[in-house]
């Protein structure tokens, strides 16, 4: 079983809504901070920019009367578990031999792995920030399938977007779409996931 993380297990990490609450509690301007993330985001994800790096082009290219440690207390404070599915995959990981594939900037994903203690029943981080592929690319979901060395037809991709879960099925995996613990509860159970 492969897990995205954020939106699953946790909540985003870095996500569209955490950048807007965070961005907005520090006064940034909104259209600025969202063009230069753009451009700087990629590049995180797949670990080749570190957090301080990314904060200093995105946020401290200009004084601020804030520190970067307080920008990154911020952006980890937005890192929260999904209680009812972290749980689930804690029980889950007792019988199953499961991985993250998820797409995450090193300093945070390092972050919300320790907090949430996620090495516990992950048996590897398959994430962009060491792969260096991003999903939805196929060639991470193929990085993941070798690397745990399965075959594409006896794994299943957990994911909540849509594209990210059509991408898994591209390449012979199953997937769930998630949307909620006993949804996917529900749809594990149909492919024998007890
Ligand atoms: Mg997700």
């Amino acid at each position: 079983m492969f897990w995205d993380i954020g939106g699953v297990l946790l909540t985003n990490g870095w996500d569209r809504e955490q950048r807007a609450t965070t961005s907005a509690r520090f006064g940034l301007d909104a259209t600025d901070f969202a063009e230069r993330h753009k451009l700087a985001a990629p590049e995180l994800e797949r670990g080749r920019m570190s957090l301080a790096e990314y904060m200093e082009q995105t946020v401290f290219h200009t004084p601020r009367d804030f520190t970067p440690g307080d920008f990154r207390a911020a952006m980890e404070a937005e890192s929260q578990p999904q209680a009812d599915t972290l749980a689930y995959a804690r029980d889950l990981g007792q019988r199953w031999r499961m991985y993250a594939l998820n797409n995450e900037g090193r300093d945070l994903n390092e972050y919300r792995v320790r907090t949430y203690t996620l090495s516990d029943f992950l048996l590897g981080f398959f994430t962009s920030c060491y792969l260096g592929v991003l999903k939805p690319n196929p060639a991470m979901y193929r990085l993941g399938l070798d690397l745990a060395h399965v075959r594409a037809d006896e794994a299943v991709m957990i994911d909540d977007r849509p594209q990210n879960a059509e991408a898994a099925r591209s390449v012979g995996m199953h997937a769930v779409r998630y949307q909620n613990a006993a949804q996917l509860r529900e749809e594990l159970a149909a492919l024998g996931v007890k």
